[in-house]
């Protein structure tokens, strides 16, 4: 199984920086042992202009009959010997994917120390597979990477036997890509896309395949046409791992896509209270309680999670006392406005050095999360798929665990007050579940007990004596924070003063 990434370089820009993107040195050949075999790393040329990385798997298919999960498609008349006779060692396939995340593993993160700017610009690359196994054939092959932003994609089917043209062609193509992108990227895509054109997963399809899937198909694979076939395939057929990761991949779909307008979640329904004459939007209510409830637990460093266009953020900067703010959303449109809203790149330094807008998924885990005083998940929740909730409240309450988790989220049972809402329906398209006070409260009690916090409950909006108040926040509070100790002792500490005098 062989696989090439070449580049084209000058003086300036040597295309042997190639190495340092791949963390392999151009001079050096290396050999990694991976599960089935050994990888070698080498590179057939090596000059300024020109750059070529070559990486050869040797699979010893004894091993792979032996491990109980080689699948020999030789076609052979005797099964047994079809274990051993197959094609695995040659083709290209859900090993060698394998093998290139194993040794290329930094340079399919984007991660590149050396060269940070590299890494993250896009270079002429050439990629080549002579022998690629294509189920679907040619034209799939080409459906698959045409729509992913290379010049050319030239595929051509591989001959059964040169000699013999009549024989027909064999099942595998020659493949060949070219184009500008960023390494990763290009990387990120062999690896789903080599094992779905194979369509015979070598190894035990688990849960985590998952999100080994979203996490490489991020920014390429929610709005491939073919996305379906890509996760049936990438997943063995496992009709349940296909859904979750189907429906992932619609929310990010949603997420970026240009018809979901951010600010429409507010205005989903005309959300404002009208108790007063200038009618206060809902919008307004909840960053009042939100503020209100950071400043009360003393707040300085604070996240906002699923922050959308930045309004809260903004809110955030306003008051000196937050010292540290970071915006996490999964859109990468909705941080395009919030930096724009908040005129990032017009701020001054010290304003700048405040605030963070960063791109991620609240449902895996960020060691970067992780030390903050307070996190912020307003109008958030009702956003993901139910199945994805534990994700989430793992990724929040597990592993970043803030001092304070503030998170809000419609009250069903008020919709009925709301006259332009038809009934039954949820106040915006993207809703995947709104809750009623009780089911809000069942879900925050169980997520408070499971992870060490206690959580009390806030209305927001006018508290409607029969239906409830618009939103619902819960204040959640990390069991072994000091606040509440602290103001309880200065409270005693006052009473006892009191009683003294
Ligand atoms: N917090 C803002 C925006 C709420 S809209 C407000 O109160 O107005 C919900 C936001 O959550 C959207 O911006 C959406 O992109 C984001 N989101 C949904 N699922 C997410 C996920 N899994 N990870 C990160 N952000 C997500």
């Amino acid at each position: 199984m062989f696989l090439t990434i070449g580049t084209t370089g000058t003086q300036e820009r040597p295309a042997t920086d190639l190495g340092f993107l791949l963390h392999k040195h151009p001079d050096k050949a290396q050999t990694f042992s991976t599960s089935h075999g050994s990888a070698h790393v080498f590179y057939p040329e090596a000059s300024a202009e020109r750059c070529t990385a070559a990486l050869l798997l040797e699979v010893d298919p004894v091993a792979l009959v032996r491990r109980g999960k080689g699948k020999g498609r030789g076609g052979a008349p005797d099964a047994a010997l079809a274990q051993y006779v197959n094609d695995r060692p040659y083709a290209a396939s859900s090993l060698l994917s394998v093998a290139l995340a194993a040794v290329f593993k930094s340079a399919l993160g984007g991660a590149c120390r050396a060269m940070p700017e590299r890494a993250e610009s896009p270079l002429p690359l050439r990629i080549e597979v002579p022998a690629l196994p294509a189920r679907g054939g040619v034209e799939l092959v080409h459906k698959l990477f045409a729509p992913l932003g290379w010049e050319r994609v030239d595929v051509t089917a591989v001959p059964l036997d040169e000699q013999f043209p009549a024989w027909g062609d064999s099942r595998y193509v020659r493949l060949v890509l070219e184009g500008e992108l960023r390494l990763a990227d290009a990387l990120r895509q062999l690896y789903v896309l080599l094992p779905v054109l194979d369509d015979a997963k070598h190894y035990w399809v688990a849960p985590d395949e998952v999100d080994k899937l979203l996490r490489a198909g991020e920014g390429w694979l929610a709005d491939h046409p073919e996305r379906p076939l890509i996760t049936r395939r990438y997943l063995s057929h496992r009709w349940g791992l296909t859904r979750q990761a189907d429906q992932a991949l619609e929310l990010v779909r949603l997420a970026e896509s240009d018809d979901l307008d951010v600010d429409s979640v507010d205005n989903a329904v005309d959300e404002s209270t009208d108790t007063e004459e200038k009618p206060v939007p809902l919008a307004e209510h909840r960053r009042t309680a939100i503020l209100d409830a950071l400043r009360a637990a003393g707040a300085s460093r604070v996240l906002d999670l699923g922050c959308g266009q930045g309004q809260l953020v903004q809110a955030l900067l306003k008051d000196v006392r937050f010292t540290e703010i970071v915006g996490v959303d999964v859109s990468m449109r909705a941080l395009t406005i919030a930096s724009r809203r908040l005129k990032l790149d017009r701020m001054g330094e010290r304003q700048a050095d405040r605030v963070t807008l960063r791109q991620g998924s609240l449902t895996y885990t960020d060691k970067r999360l992780a030390g903050y005083d307070a996190a912020v998940l307003s109008e958030v929740v009702e956003h993901l798929d139910l199945p994805r909730l534990p994700a989430l409240e793992y990724a929040v309450f597990g592993a970043a665990r803030p001092g304070t988790v503030l998170v809000t989220t419609p009250n069903v049972e008020y919709n009925v007050r709301w006259e332009t809402l038809p009934a039954g329906h949820a106040r915006h398209g993207d809703h995947r579940f709104e809750w009623t006070r009780a089911e809000f409260r069942d879900w925050a009690g169980q997520v408070a007990e499971r992870h060490g916090y206690t959580v009390r409950y806030v209305p927001v909006g006018p508290d409607d004596p029969e239906v409830g108040p618009p939103t619902q926040m819960a204040v959640f509070t990390r069991a072994d924070t000091t606040t509440t100790t602290t103001t309880t002792t200065t409270t005693e500490k006052k009473k006892k003063e009191a009683e003294a005098a």
